[in-house]
């Protein structure tokens, strides 16, 4: 049985060491933590089920779904309940609710934007450019936010699009690439000429979509770290090698010798990368040079995530999903999550609101936890007027976490899966590479273990053919 060294076992790792298994080959998971799952984490304490990392995944991309019923865990996807659903923007001192109509953060409709305390009266007006302004007729990539603030203005921006969009990756809209987080909105402008009339086009259209009827984002019963546990209880004990770090891979006797920083020294016939950017370079410094450049200039910002657990009592009635946060109001939260209505299940006896923190260009985590909590609590005062004290607290730090898919990514990771081309049985996947959503990691973990077993099993009957003829 060909075996398969997978160095990380976050979400990408886990997946990719089951696949393997189920393709019939022998996966080996080194992961340099204690422990498994990376981002995906989740602490159940005084009846709270506390997500640190992500907290749900979108259902349109099928891959979590798909593996958890694979796992036989169907019974225990939560979808997100209707009270919430519709979120709101703090800007300009307050609360706005985000005016329906919108299409990939782009408003299809004028009135409820003109309706809307969300814009200033001149920002209104410059962003009915869109409607006049020449199409840039480029090719390439481009900057979303230059895209969207040329087309929009820097209102639309700034209040609605950047909290909408690059929140999703704690990015800079002036360096976040629109090919590689939103290609449609490209496309919007070469077709269109407008970006408010192709999305508009496309909303149009979107119920006629096959889609099939149901909730847009689920979680997990017992929070999203049953998925990564469930994935580690399926695998065979001896195959999983926590506090393994790897510091070196080479070629060796037709596979790979991985060593892990104890000098211990792993054959295996085949490897899956599924590290972040910098550490796949890092062992691909010698096999693939030209690869591992490209991998080490993947920036990566820091985030902080808390959650507050308040009595009913202390809390205003909220409404919706939560709010985003104008780039431009002087909070140091980018958002928070009312999890008591999206996700109730996780504070049956609770208010929880989940609160983010970091951003490209601002980094939290350089202050100690105390001062941290204190500005979110001051943050909360701020926006929904909660001034008593929560009944637990907790602060996540996630360094370097979230990787920055800034212009020329797509071209670049095309470069780098060109190169490894060269390299047999050796695959990357994982949130650094062709998407950081959960359902995008999954898929390529479920690729990279599918692509590696193929080249194994022909080199199985490249070595079996003189046997046989
Ligand atoms: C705060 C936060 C909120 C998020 N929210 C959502 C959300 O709501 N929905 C969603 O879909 N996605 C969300 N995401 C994104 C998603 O969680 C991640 O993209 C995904 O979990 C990444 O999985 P991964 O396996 O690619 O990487 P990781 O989880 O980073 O796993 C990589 C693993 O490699 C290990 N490693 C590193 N170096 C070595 C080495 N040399 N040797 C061995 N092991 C090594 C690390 O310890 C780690 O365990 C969120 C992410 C964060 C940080």
């Amino acid at each position: 049985m060909s075996r398969v060294a997978v160095v990380g076992g976050g979400l990408a790792g886990l997946a990719a060491a089951y696949r393997l298994m189920r393709l019939g080959l022998e996966p080996i998971v080194l992961e340099s933590d204690s422990g498994f799952g990376g981002k995906v984490q989740t602490e159940c304490t005084d009846g709270l089920v506390l997500e640190q990392g992500p907290d749900s995944f979108l259902v349109r991309k099928p891959e979590v779904v798909q593996l958890v019923r694979e796992l036989g865990l169907a019974d225990d996807l939560v979808a997100l309940q209707p009270r919430g659903s519709g979120s709101s923007i703090y800007a300009r001192g307050r609360l706005h609710a985000i005016p329906p109509g919108l299409m990939l953060g782009l408003p299809t409709e004028v009135w409820p934007i003109v309706r809307s305390g969300l814009l200033s009266p001149l920002g209104k007006l410059r962003a009915a450019g869109d409607f006049i302004l020449p199409r840039d007729r480029g090719e390439g990539d481009q900057p979303l936010g230059q895209l969207v603030a040329r087309r929009l203005g820097g209102e639309v921006l700034d209040r609605l699009v950047a909290p909408l969009l690059t929140g999703i990756y704690a990015g800079d809209p002036w360096s976040m690439s629109t090919e590689a987080t939103f290609p449609q909105l490209l496309e919007l402008e070469r077709r269109d000429g407008s970006l408010v009339l192709g999305a508009r086009r496309l909303r149009r259209k979107a119920p006629k979509l096959s889609t099939p009827p149901g909730p847009m984002f689920m979680t997990m019963r017992r929070g999203l770290a049953q998925i990564t546990e469930t994935l580690e209880a399926a695998l065979p004990t001896a195959c999983l090698r926590p506090q393994s770090p790897v510091t070196d891979l080479t070629a060796s006797g037709g596979g790979y010798r991985l060593t892990l920083q104890s000098g211990e020294e792993i054959q295996a016939d085949g490897v899956i990368l599924t590290l972040p950017a910098p550490g796949a370079g890092y062992l691909l410094r010698d096999l693939a040079p030209a690869a591992a450049s490209s991998l080490f200039a993947v920036p990566y910002t820091s985030l902080a995530v808390t959650q507050m657990a308040y009595r009913a009592e202390d809390v205003p009635t909220l409404k919706g999903s939560g709010f985003l946060v104008d780039r431009a109001a002087s909070l140091t939260i980018t958002a928070c999550t009312y999890v008591v209505n999206k996700w109730p299940h996780e504070s049956p006896d609770a208010v929880l609101l989940r609160c983010y923190l970091g951003r490209a260009g601002d980094d939290p985590l350089g202050v100690e936890d105390e001062d941290l909590l204190g500005a979110v609590r001051q943050d909360l005062a701020t926006v929904l007027g909660i001034r008593a004290e929560p009944w637990l607290q907790r602060v996540y730090r996630w360094p370097s976490a979230m990787p920055q898919y800034t212009v020329g990514h797509v071209a670049r990771m095309a470069a780098v899966f060109e190169h490894l081309h060269d390299l047999p049985a050796l695959a990357l996947a994982g949130a650094s590479y062709r998407g950081v959503g959960m359902p995008d990691v999954i898929r390529q973990a479920n690729q990279a273990a599918e692509d590696v077993a193929r080249t194994l099993s022909q080199v199985d009957r490249e070595e079996e053919s003189p046997r046989t003829n």
